[in-house]
């Protein structure tokens, strides 16, 4: 027996084929926001997701996380369909595959920084272990918060709070960070530096990054730009040089 020459490509982390959603299904309301919409993200791809208000953004991001079920069509993680997947399985999934980062960090006020970013481990597993626990300070020192990990959100900047809502999403490395307008929030200097911070675990963890945003000069900065417009995907490719 001959071993391959060449090792095996690596799959694509997920492929969307045909995928569509329809909201108020048999309502007089229904209507379908995203129309057969198919695309693959391979590993370590840094992705940015723009298209106007009301073109399906945060629907496509929901069902790419897990977070809403598309109506017909084909999703793969891994290889793993997703469409059919009961929901413990697909929280299970979500819990092992994905990262997220919200506009608005949404850590727990309660917590400091460092029970923020062990939060996904005691969801996953039910405790926290002292290697993760070990693993959130590593990663809060590499996000930059060594000094602030016992600080409450409510005692950081909102640029601070999005580097631990970062942490958090980094933290049992998983292969894909999904990103809803990350530094919508934020002043023009805290946004580069967290998007800044975004490229820099990108580059250290290999771990694919799909961005949604509106700013163009953050889509410039990605590897690849997708635009959606009215449900449909209308271009895929390199960022177009920034005009600002
Ligand atoms: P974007 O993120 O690009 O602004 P959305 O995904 O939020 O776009 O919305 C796409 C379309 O789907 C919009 O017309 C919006 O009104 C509609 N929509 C979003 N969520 C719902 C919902 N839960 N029920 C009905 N319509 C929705």
């Amino acid at each position: 027996m001959t071993l391959p020459a060449h090792p095996t490509p690596p799959a694509d982390l997920l492929v969307l084929e045909g995928v569509r959603k329809r909201y108020n299904i048999g309502l007089p309301n229904e209507a379908e926001v995203l129309h057969g919409l198919s695309l693959s993200i391979g590993r370590g791809e840094f992705v940015a997701l723009i298209g106007p208000s009301g073109s399906g953004k945060s629907t496509l991001l929901n069902i790419v996380g897990l977070l809403e079920r598309m109506t017909s069509g084909s999703y793969r993680i891994e290889g793993e369909e997703m469409f059919g997947l009961d929901d413990a399985a697909l929280t299970q999934r979500r819990r092992a595959s994905l990262g997220f980062v919200f506009q608005f960090h949404h850590l727990l006020p309660a917590f400091n920084a460092l029970e923020n970013v062990t939060l996904p481990a005691l969801m996953r597993e039910g405790r926290v272990s002292p290697a993760q626990r070990e693993r959130a300070r590593a990663v809060l020192a590499a996000v930059g918060l060594g000094d602030a990990m016992n600080k409450r959100p409510g005692e950081l900047s909102g640029g601070m709070q999005q580097r631990v809502a970062i942490a958090r999403a980094l933290v049992l490395e998983p292969p894909l960070v999904l990103a809803d307008e990350p530094t919508g929030n934020l002043d023009t200097a805290s946004s580069n530096e967290v998007f800044a911070l975004m490229r820099r675990m990108h580059a250290e963890l290999n771990t694919s990054f799909l961005v949604v945003t509106h700013d163009p000069r953050l889509a410039a900065r990605c590897d690849r730009v997708l635009e959606l417009v009215d449900g449909q995907l209308v271009s895929d490719g390199p960022p177009k040089a920034a005009s600002a």
